[in-house]
Parts: structure tokens; C-alpha cells; sequence
């Protein structure tokens, strides 16, 4: 998992932070999470943008975003609200896919 790069929050583009989840996050053990407080959305680098409820199984937002080299989910790296345009990049290393 790669901690280096930014992912903001799908929801209203807040930045994450790295974050090592509980016990009982069942699915990812690794993730980013946004940081406002009552907002509970994570970016993990296996799934993408979800919300996790506890003892359920991972809802993956249907428009989730996959690099078309590596198939893998993308996060948002920027947003130009002036402009609305929104950027998605690619977690593998070194790919310059953009979104
Ligand atoms: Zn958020
Ligand atoms: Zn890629």
C-alpha cells in the first residue's frame, strides 16, 4: 500500500489521511479516511472510494473510477472548483493515467 500519495474525499473533496484500521474493518486493513469528522468515507487501494458499515460487506459506488492500464480503482488527486473539473490518478507506482 502506498502511503505517498493524496486522495481526497469523494463526497466534498476534503483531504484524507493514512489511517490503520481497528479490528473488525473486514476488509481492508489499510486505508485512507477523510478527515472531517462526521464523514466516514475511506479510499482503500483494493476497492476505492466506500463507506464501511460495520459486519457488512464493502458497497463499492458504481461510477468508481479504474485505471485503463492497471484495472485498478483511482482517487481523486484534485479539484479545480473554479472550473469543476475533478482528477482522478492511478495508485500503482509511476502511472501517469489520468481522469
Ligand atoms: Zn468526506
Ligand atoms: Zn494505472
Amino acid at each position: 500500500m502506498r502511503i505517498d500519495i493524496l486522495p481526497l474525499c469523494d463526497q466534498h473533496y476534503r483531504t484524507m489521511e493514512f489511517s490503520i484500521a481497528p479490528h473488525n474493518f473486514n476488509y481492508s486493513i489499510e486505508y485512507f479516511r477523510c478527515t472531517d469528522k462526521f464523514c466516514h468515507r475511506c479510499f482503500s487501494e483494493s476497492l476505492g472510494y466506500v463507506t464501511p458499515i460495520k459486519d457488512a460487506p464493502p458497497l463499492v459506488s458504481a461510477n468508481q473510477r479504474r485505471c485503463e492500464k492497471h484495472g485498478r480503482p483511482m482517487f481523486i488527486s484534485s479539484v479545480d472548483r473554479q472550473r469543476n473539473v475533478v482528477r482522478f490518478a492511478c495508485p500503482e507506482e509511476g502511472c501517469r493515467e489520468e481522469a
